[in-house]
């Protein structure tokens, strides 16, 4: 039986479209092999969004190079955000690849493959995860919005992904339905920003529209969704999360700067004032909200006090989670067009060390108050002999039990607790 590996980097949105090829190739008659050495056919979803992410890419591809001329049957197929609009130059410079098709985009790997003899169907990309799968994982990546039409002047996804086309409310309630009935009990909904959901669709349903529908699905026990963009999100929404119970106290709302130049700058549409008092009316509507944000440190002209009004937004606003990225120019943007590229690395690496710093502080702060509480954990699988899972917040945790957890919602009081996750003892099952 023919084999295939697929590797991923970059954001959910990848790791969602990558569970869909891997549906698409078993339903195809492919099994999964365990590395690029036993395939026959691999995928690659990549990632371009900053320059060490690209720098994976092309030394992936160069590793391929020479497995296929050992091997020149391998087949190797390229996603994701490496692969732009001018597909021909990229096949110039990568001969080895058989297809480069951009994300999501299905058609042309279902064409690929009807010439290749891989029967994909349409259809099996709506409910692409098999049963093996199926058993195990509890929880679903469901993207519900494509693209992005923001334009943040850093950001080659707008170039990469095109702008936003919105899948209709009714197909994702059946795909979500479908399954709840093969034993999901978790979705996450996807999309670069899923507040602007709806827009583009006849009768503008939006993402609160499509919360609530959801809540009504009998056997579907949480819901989240990201990545929110804070001029976006709507009271509406906020409300909706609030009053409906599946939806889970967790929000992605990247800030990306304290500085209200540096803002300006991005291109993200909102001041800090906006920001903080959009934080002040999600807290006092939801007070139990764990809150996570993207930091980039070092953008063009990003002086030191500009980068100290980061560092005190988030000793100020106090995240459960920072990612933090050091500014990284990506051709064909606004800023890559417009700003040099002025803070050395090693002071960009000063800036990202410091709010890691902080934030690792504030982070073990927040989770020392959950010890000795208890918590309902979704356990998503055993690694080193501990089950983990995660709690509606978001919190990793893991437990040691003998009793068969995978799937299972638990009740863990907690005994441990860390900065990055926490540990306990079950309490009961639910
Ligand atoms: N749509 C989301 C938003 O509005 O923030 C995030 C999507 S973006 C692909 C994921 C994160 O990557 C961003 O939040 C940002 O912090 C980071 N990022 C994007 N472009 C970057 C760049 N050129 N340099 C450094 N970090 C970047
Ligand atoms: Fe990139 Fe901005 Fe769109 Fe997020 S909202 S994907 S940062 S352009």
């Amino acid at each position: 039986m023919a084999r295939y590996f697929i590797w991923t980097i970059g954001c959910q949105m990848n790791k969602a479209e990558s569970q869909q090829i891997a549906g698409c190739l078993d339903s195809a008659g492919y099994q999964a092999a365990t590395s690029f050495s036993d395939a026959d056919l691999v995928v690659l979803n990549t990632c371009v969004v900053r320059q060490s992410a690209e720098n994976k890419v092309l030394g992936t591809l160069s590793l391929l190079k020479g497995l296929k001329t050992k091997h020149p049957d391998l087949q190797i197929l390229v996603t994701g955000c490496f692969v732009n609009s001018d597909a021909k130059e990229l096949k110039n410079r990568f001969p080895h690849v058989d297809l480069l098709f951009k994300p999501g985009d299905y058609p042309e790997l279902i064409a690929w493959g009807h010439k290749q003899g891989i029967p994909i169907e349409q259809r099996l990309l709506r409910y692409p995860r098999n049963d093996g799968w199926m058993a195990s994982l509890p929880c679903a990546f469901i993207p519900i919005i494509q693209g992005c039409d923001n334009f943040c002047s850093y950001c080659i996804v707008p170039y990469r992904r095109g702008r936003e086309v919105s899948r209709p409310l009714e197909e994702i309630v059946c795909e979500v339905e479908e399954l709840v009935r093969r034993g999901i009990k978790e979705v996450a909904l996807l999309g670069q920003n899923v507040d602007s959901y709806g827009h583009d669709l006849p009768g503008r349903s939006d993402l609160a529209d499509l919360l609530n529908e959801l809540s009504s699905i009998d056997d579907l026990v949480r819901i989240r969704f990201l990545t929110n963009h804070p001029k976006d999100i709507s009271l509406k929404l906020i409300e909706a999360m609030a009053s409906l119970d599946k939806v889970c106290e967790h929000l992605e709302l990247p800030v990306q700067s304290g500085d209200n130049d540096i803002l300006k700058a991005m291109r993200r549409g909102y001041t800090v004032e906006q920001y903080r008092e959009l934080v002040h009316t999600i807290r006092h509507k939801i007070p139990q909200i764990s809150l996570s944000t993207d930091i980039i440190v070092g953008f063009p002209g990003e002086t030191e006090e500009q980068f100290e009004r980061s560092l005190s937004l988030v000793q100020e606003v106090r995240f459960d989670v920072v990612h933090i990225a050091a500014y990284s120019p990506r051709s064909g943007t606004i800023a890559w067009r417009e700003y040099q590229d002025d803070i050395p690395a090693d002071m960009k690496k000063e800036r990202l060390n410091k709010i890691e710093e902080l934030q690792t502080a504030i982070a073990s702060e927040i989770n020392s108050q959950l010890q000795g509480k208890e918590v309902e954990v979704l356990v998503e699988g055993r690694k080193k002999g501990r089950w983990f899972g995660r709690t509606r917040s978001n919190k990793l945790v893991f437990f040691e039990d003998a009793g068969e957890w995978q799937g299972q919602l638990a009740r863990i009081q907690i005994a441990k607790t860390s900065p990055w996750s926490l540990g306990g003892q079950v309490k009961n099952k639910y």
